[in-house]
């Protein structure tokens, strides 16, 4: 099957096969939204390369939240500007939502940055299984 980075990263998957999950739940918005896979359970990629690597993912979600943001911003001046004094009001309560999603976010696309997808098809699927 072919795959893409942006796929597993919006769909919860390893960024090599894009068929094991990256975090343990499904939902952003569960007790265990932060617990992930060390390894894909389905290629064996280690999903934690080093400790601390995933400091990087502060400066994604830090591009998220402004993005964020920005669009939220330009939906009020463009289509609610008589209400703008909702931006500030609404703007903490949106962000502090968001925020599960945001770091699930930022680790899945800090890892597809390293990580290339591959095609995991029977015919090379030895080469990637994990090596113990
Ligand atoms: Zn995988």
């Amino acid at each position: 099957m072919k795959h893409t980075r942006i796929y597993s990263v919006l769909f919860n998957k390893c960024p090599r096969c894009a068929e094991g999950d990256f975090f343990i739940t499904k939902s952003a918005y569960n007790l265990k939204f932060d617990k992930m896979n060390k390894k894909c359970p389905h290629c064996g990629e280690n999903l934690v390369p080093e400790p601390g690597f995933y400091q990087g993912a502060l400066y994604m979600s830090y591009a998220f939240y402004v993005v964020f943001m920005l669009i939220y911003f330009f939906i009020f001046v463009n289509f609610f500007g008589e209400y703008l004094d909702y931006f500030l009001y609404s703007i903490i309560p949106v962000l502090i939502l968001l925020t599960p999603y945001f770091y699930r976010l930022a680790r899945r696309s800090w890892l597809a940055i390293f990580i290339a997808p591959q095609d995991m098809d029977v015919t090379h699927k030895h080469e990637v299984a994990p090596k113990h």
